[in-house]
């Protein structure tokens, strides 16, 4: 199990130096590795100017990887693997920075998406054409082209949801229906119906309790003949989709009741199955295992207020700082993705301690991710790359270092 992450050997807190106080060299930096206390120390502004150069570094290499190279013509169009990741990295560097080139970039990576997706029976936002058309719509907004908003928009409401589409996050009606909220947040409230949505969600509650109701979960799912948990393929992701829809009271305790079941049945670490019956307490992921569910039982203790959720929430956290230094840098199960965790933690309780757990997993991404990977020691995953499973997610986080609190776990939290 041990040679899944890093043992964390980073102090338990360190206080932040005052904001005048002379920095230190990148020297005296440099000769701490593993522990990176004195980047820990500096004020917020010195450190938050050096989380966005690397970003800005890294953009830069994600995208002559990932587009560059492969002369605009890339294999993949996901946000997951593909080139949408790196559109959807460009768009964040741009909110960052506001750097106009950044915007054009995107927008020009979405239209090549757009092209490859075009006979794509994928209506996911991470991995299919549902994230396409949103995303170019999103983006054209920001650009002030109205005509291409509606070209966008138009074409996402052409998308039709195949019959025998699964339920989960990654390829399923949860991940159509999140396409929908992250339009209905950027655009307008109503620019996707609540028509549209209620009758994707009727399917979702429809399937749940069908599968449920041999079961002690009012809701179970399968998706390839597994009954999955964490948030890409089970139950944790598609808890989260529905607590951002409108639900009925009997749908709102299904939803309740369901977490509780994953809460009463995790294992005695504070980490949850991967799925029913899997009682190997190894992945602690944000795509199977605590960090998913963690990011889910938040959004619980947020729009139920029940202290059963945040106590649940805070134990998964537990499990992340102890387990979650991951020998991979990505989002869906990498560092990268763990660190969402405790910022996610931070905006909900407002404790110093998460931002400080935070900052200790950035600061560590940051400090030796590029050696680890150089000396094989760290995995940039299958697609060095790619939003969520390489480098292209450590970008987006250090981006997202510069303004803790308003941090949300790419294309998972709105
Ligand atoms: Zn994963």
């Amino acid at each position: 199990m041990a040679d899944r992450f890093f043992p964390n050997q980073m102090p338990h807190f360190v206080a932040e130096a005052p904001a005048d106080e002379l920095a230190p060299s990148d020297s005296d930096i440099a000769g701490d590795p593993l522990t990176p206390s004195k980047l820990l120390s500096l004020p917020h502004a010195a450190l938050s100017a050096r989380f966005i150069q690397t970003a800005l570094d890294l953009k830069e290499t994600v995208v002559r990887g990932m587009w560059t190279l492969s002369e605009r013509y890339p294999q993949d169009y996901t946000l997951y693997t593909g080139a949408l990741g790196t559109a959807f990295l460009a768009l964040k560097s741009y909110v960052v920075s506001n750097n106009e080139n950044d915007l054009k970039l995107c927008s020009e990576i979405v239209r090549a998406c757009e092209t490859l997706s075009g006979d794509s029976r994928r209506v996911s936002f991470l991995c299919g054409r549902a994230g396409v058309c949103a995303l170019g719509a999103v983006a054209a907004k920001l650009a002030n082209d109205g005509r291409l908003v509606d070209h966008y928009l138009e074409k996402f409401k052409h998308i039709k949801l195949p019959s025998d589409l699964p339920n989960e996050l990654l390829y399923g009606r949860a991940g159509f229906l999140w396409a929908c909220l992250f339009l209905n947040k950027h655009i307008c409230q109503h620019t996707i119906s609540k028509t549209i949505m209620r009758a994707v969600v009727d399917e979702v509650i429809k399937a749940g309790r069908q599968l449920g109701k041999n079961g002690k979960s009012p809701l179970m799912y399968e998706w390839h003949g597994k009954k999955y948990w964490g948030a890409a393929h089970g139950l944790a992701g598609i808890m989260h989709v529905l607590m951002n829809m409108e639900l009925k009271p009997d749908e709102v305790e299904d939803v309740k009741n369901t977490l509780r079941y994953m809460i009463k049945n995790r294992f005695p670490s504070g980490n949850f199955h991967s799925s029913e019956g899997n009682d190997s307490d190894k992945l602690v992921h944000w795509c199977h295992g605590a960090p998913g569910v963690a990011l889910t039982l938040i959004k619980a203790a947020e729009v139920f207020g029940d202290s059963e959720f945040l106590q649940a929430a805070l134990d998964a956290g537990e499990v992340v700082w102890n387990r979650g230094l991951l020998k991979r840098v990505g989002i869906c199960h990498g560092i990268s993705g763990n660190t969402y965790v405790f910022l996610s933690l931070y905006r909900l309780t407002g404790d110093p301690v998460y931002l400080y757990r935070a900052k200790a997993f950035a600061c560590f991404l940051h400090q030796n991710a590029q050696m680890l990977i150089s000396e094989g020691k760290m995995q940039s995953g299958d697609r060095p790359f790619s939003m969520f499973e390489g480098i292209g997610g450590m970008a987006y986080l250090f981006f997202d270092m510069n303004e803790p609190s308003a941090a949300r776990f790419p294309a998972y939290e709105l």
